[in-house]
């Protein structure tokens, strides 16, 4: 079997809500690019990769030359041909390699008519339990609704998450106002929901000493962990010496050179790893044993996923052992899907863990062409910017914060 075509296409699907983060907005829809991988026997593997948009189907375009020929099954070669460690430093085709490796193994579940979990060694669980993941969100521009920005709104928004879909688990994710009043609104979640587990992302946004701060402050709460207060694995250790929280990352373990640096002078507790920035599912597999041998913690970060990159992090969550928190989604914020039955469904806070052969998600070739269209109409976005804050950027650590009594509507053109 050999890899006959690649092809890529950027969509763009809306969300309920733009959701605001530390660094910017996501300005009411998500860019992803689709990649289709096919085989000279007829078969397509899907794989799927964040932003970029035009620049991400050019690196495809590109690569198309190199992958024409290569036997899908040879997917360390890949690794090598598209994204040799060293080569990468000047052409940062890590992401691209991942999307290439979730179609090549998808194409290999659906040649061998076995699911991918199968491929990576088996399901350890059938079901992946994922966390509310509560942002604070502008109200939508065509409706007016959607808004989370005070305590009141930030309670009915984790209410209704967990009444739809069953979570008990809630992330809170901030860095966007002033400590105290983000301090305020997580306790205010926690207390809400006694028996639930939190966990806090501020996306790196503090000093060392604020974050040491904030650390303590919620130490009485049932708290998975703190996710990357600080910038740099010198500011986490620092934080963590200090404050009885496990701490997490998504920021600065995102690769083995860093994970075993973490090993031998440990910074953080707990490795979120990332099918897409840790260059495949197989990385993150053996990111995992590497947790495995050093009882670091693991769980299953999320970069703003479709239905494809939602399969890798199941396929994912069901093989690895160690894996001891509820998963991270974006998914629910999602209007709609790509993949054929629209959007996959949670049940009791968990998604199934597809048992079809492959990634078992198909495209809908209709809903492609109509999130194809939406994204010639509305473009990128740039998700470092605040569509109400023109001219604003975030310093690290940062001391700009949005104003909490700030109720506009920004227009998201
Ligand atoms: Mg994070």
């Amino acid at each position: 079997m050999k890899i006959a075509d690649v092809r890529a296409t950027t969509v763009t699907v809306p969300l309920e809500a733009p959701l605001r983060h530390a660094n910017g907005c996501h300005w009411g829809r998500f860019v992803r690019t689709i990649v289709e991988v096919e085989t000279d026997t007829g078969i397509v593997g899907l794989g799927e990769m964040g932003g970029g948009g035009e620049s991400a189907e050019a690196v495809f375009r590109a690569l198309k030359g190199t992958l024409k020929g290569h036997d899908p099954a040879r997917i360390e070669e890949m690794r090598f041909r598209v994204a040799n460690p060293t080569a990468s430093l000047y052409n940062n085709r890590t992401q691209a390699l991942a999307a290439l490796e979730f179609a090549c193994l998808d194409i290999l579940g659906q040649a061998w008519g076995v699911p991918v979990s199968e491929i990576l060694g088996g399901r350890l669980r059938d079901r992946v339990p994922f966390a509310s993941y509560c942002f604070f969100r502008y109200p939508d521009a065509r409706t007016g609704r959607g808004e989370v920005r005070t305590i009141e709104q930030i309670i009915a928004n984790a209410r209704d998450l967990k009444a739809r879909y069953g979570f008990t688990t809630h992330k809170m994710k901030a860095g966007v106002f002033p400590q105290d009043y983000e301090l305020e609104a997580y306790t205010a979640l926690a207390a809400e929901f006694p028996g639930d587990r939190v966990r806090f992302d501020p996306n790196a946004v503090w000093s060392t000493e604020e974050a040491i701060r904030f650390g303590q402050a919620i130490e009485g709460l049932r708290n998975d962990y703190l996710e990357d207060p600080v910038y740099g694995l010198h500011g986490m250790r620092r934080t963590r010496e200090k404050v009885r929280v496990p701490l997490a990352t998504n920021t600065v373990v995102v690769n083995f050179e860093q994970l075993a640096a973490n090993t031998l002078d440990t910074a953080v507790d707990v490795i979120l790893l990332d099918t897409t920035f840790w260059g495949g599912i197989r990385a993150c597999v053996k990111a995992a044993g590497v947790c495995e041998t050093f009882q670091t913690g693991v769980a299953v970060h999320s970069s703003g996923e479709l239905g494809i990159q939602l399969a890798t992090m199941l396929h994912l969550g069901a093989v690895i052992p160690n894996l001891s928190f509820a998963a991270d989604a974006h998914y629910h914020h999602l209007t709609g899907d790509i993949i054929d039955g629209g959007l996959m469904r949670y049940e009791g806070g968990a998604i199934r863990v597809p048992e079809s052969p492959g990634l078992g998600v198909k495209l809908n070739r209709e809903k492609l062409r109509e999130y194809a269209e939406l994204y010639r109409e509305l473009g990128n976005y740039p998700y470092d910017q605040d569509p109400l804050r023109p001219g604003w950027a975030p310093l690290v650590p940062n001391d700009r914060w949005a104003d909490p009594a700030d109720d506009r509507c920004p227009s998201m053109a």
